[in-house]
């Protein structure tokens, strides 16, 4: 499997049909640790605990923790993994964990926080979704809140703020106002074309939704996924870039979809012009060319 490290990773994978499932995302996933906690530089008490290639945002104060995803899908020792991370830290109690959106990959692995006495909040959609799957790594929400909420522990505000659909209908945008911080899962890539997450995404409505995180006052984006390149944040430039790659992608498949080319064989001759070199090219291409061919092809 050595062709993974190369630098053309995605079209490496995308040209051999390999999963890529069974790789890491990226090179840079290849070099690093499987877990690894960072403070985010320029703040007194806010971290990222990150466990291969997804990560999420924790708060420490006096009083205690805000801890958001434990990304532990397919990581039976996931939740306690990044507890131990926290305990390296501080031992204040961990009192609350906050569920960015429903989808498991970033949310399954609660049971550990829930068993050191974490509270847990989601928007009101991620525990309808919840319910109806039943997934046994992933812990139902305690509490749940519509389109505002706020956790104010030891000195910190966390605000929870529901902009509409977007990649899912139950992403809640974290924001710290005193950091000018977001915390914001998979609806914004930084610096790579997206994939995967769009399967159940809301195109139409997500670019409202990006227009709205744009109208916030924050400085510094931490996405589900490590940035490209080097795990960097995301800034209001990243989002602009990502509104404008759906605007691209839309008039693409509307193009295409209203010509009578969908699915076939519109989703083969779909492209992004000038997009070619963004890392995920490859392996998103086709994730996207299906999202929007429905879209504007089907009317789904
Ligand atoms: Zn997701």
């Amino acid at each position: 499997m050595s062709i993974i490290r190369l630098g053309a990773t995605a079209i490496a994978l995308g040209t051999l049909g390999l999963a890529a499932a069974y790789a890491p995302a990226t090179a840079q996933d290849a070099k690093r640790p499987q877990i690894q906690t960072t403070k985010v530089e320029g703040t007194d008490n806010v971290y990222i605990f990150r466990n291969g290639n997804h990560q999420s945002m924790f708060v420490v104060t006096k009083q205690g923790v805000i801890a958001t995803d434990p990304v532990a899908y397919g990581r039976p020792t996931g939740g306690q993994d990044y507890i131990n991370e926290i305990r390296k830290i501080t031992q204040a109690p961990i009192r609350h964990l906050v569920y960015s959106h429903h989808h498991l990959d970033h949310i399954a692995g609660g049971q550990a926080f829930k068993d050191a006495g974490a509270v847990i909040t989601a928007h009101r959609n991620a525990r309808k979704r919840l319910a109806a799957i039943k997934d046994p790594n992933t812990p139902m929400p305690d509490r749940v809140v519509g389109d505002k909420g706020a956790i104010s522990l030891g000195g910190t505000t966390l605000e929870l703020s529901y902009l509409g659909l977007n990649h899912s209908d139950s992403t809640l945008v974290m924001r710290l106002p005193k950091e000018k911080i977001l915390f914001i899962v998979d609806t914004i890539p930084v610096g790579t074309i997206p994939g995967r997450g769009m399967i159940d995404m809301y195109p139409i409505e997500t670019e409202t939704f990006m227009k709205r995180v744009l109208a916030m006052d924050w400085e510094r984006l931490i996405p589900g996924h490590p940035g490209q390149p080097n795990d960097r944040l995301g800034t209001k430039k990243d989002v602009e870039d990502q509104l404008k790659i759906l605007q691209v992608a839309s008039a693409e498949g509307k193009r295409l979809g209203q010509a009578g080319r969908c699915w076939e064989p519109g989703e083969k001759e779909f492209k992004l012009d000038g997009y070619e070199k963004w890392p995920g090219y490859a392996n998103g291409l086709p994730f996207i060319a299906r999202r929007y061919c429905g879209l504007w092809g089907r009317g789904t």
